[in-house]
């Protein structure tokens, strides 16, 4: 019986992959309209999708096509018009926001493409944030702060200002805020849309390796195809609807890659505040 019952695990997992997992994502039939008076736009129309733990998904699609929207809902910012979502199998999509508030700063960590750290704010402060809403102890808040830092390889900048931080380091210090309060699930909107392709695979590094070594389930929209590369299964969105689910194929691994890249100027980790934050820190592109 019990051979019976594992033959059939090994089948129905070449088809989902972790058929014994509860899926962490569990999208049924999602929709959402933004109501603005006059007008209702259709931001999301009839999204079902399940993500399973230790995923590394890419979401695609033109401006427009409803991915923020996607990505707002999964990570309790904002909530369906009408579907359900299951996260971690609890059906979330009917809280208040205080509940979705709790929800999320125990279980899912979020970037942005535009970084969001507060400016006159050191690195180690800005990670501690999250901490002080999880309600961690004050003396836990630090050292918790320390080891996300440590963690996205900037534990030497702690007390550095984002002013005084590369943008590559600000997103690093962006996903250490996000990791803090060690959540299970990692999203990511375009984090790499606001920096050059060689910082863009160093980021990309990291959330490999958050993946492969700590096993987190990770979400990040991108337009670009490359940096879709290093997912391991590409969601492609048009007009609000998922149209396409595809596994990546010849996954690119950043640490083989960045290897083959020309270093451009300084180095991110070097002493001087490397290129990309003086190209960027003026003309941020905007968001999609
Ligand atoms: P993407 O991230 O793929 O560019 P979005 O989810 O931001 O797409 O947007 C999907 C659609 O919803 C677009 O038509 C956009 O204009 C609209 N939209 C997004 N956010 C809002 C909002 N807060 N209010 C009204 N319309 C919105
Ligand atoms: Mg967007």
């Amino acid at each position: 019986m019990s051979s019976s019952t594992s033959t059939s695990q090994i089948l129905s997992s070449a088809n989902s992959g972790s058929p014994r997992q509860i899926p962490t994502i569990r999208l049924e039939n999602i929709y959402k309209t933004y109501d603005l008076g006059e007008i209702q736009v259709p931001a999301l129309r009839g999204v079902s999708l399940e993500i399973y733990p230790g995923e590394f998904v890419a979401v695609m699609g033109a401006s427009g096509s409803g991915k923020s929207t996607l990505m707002n809902i999964v990570g309790c910012l904002d909530r369906p018009t009408k579907g359900s979502y299951l996260l971690d199998g609890k059906d979330v999509s009917a809280l208040t926001r205080d509940e979705l508030a709790a929800i999320r700063s125990h279980k899912i960590g979020f970037v942005f493409q535009q970084f969001n750290l507060l400016p006159r704010t050191s690195a180690l402060e800005n990670v501690e944030l999250p901490t002080i809403y999880a309600g961690v102890p004050v003396d836990e808040r630090a050292r918790r702060a320390e080891e996300a830092l440590k963690r996205v390889g900037l534990a030497e900048r702690a007390g550095h200002f984002p002013s005084q931080l590369s943008g590559g380091q600000q997103q690093r210090v962006a996903i250490a805020r996000a990791l803090v309060n060690n959540p299970s699930l990692l999203l990511a909107d375009e984090p790499t849309g606001n920096l050059d392709s060689r910082t863009s695979v160093e980021i990309m590094e990291i959330l490999q390796k958050l993946n492969d070594q700590h096993g987190l389930t990770v979400v990040i929209v991108t337009h670009e195809p490359d940096i879709a590369q290093y997912a391991k299964r590409a969601l492609e969105f048009r007009d609000g609807k998922l149209r396409r689910d595809t596994m990546i194929q010849n996954r690119l691994i950043a640490s083989d890659v960045l290897p083959t890249l020309p270093a451009i100027g300084a180095d991110d980790d070097g002493a001087d505040v490397s290129s990309d934050a003086a190209i960027r820190s003026n003309g941020s592109n905007p968001a999609d």
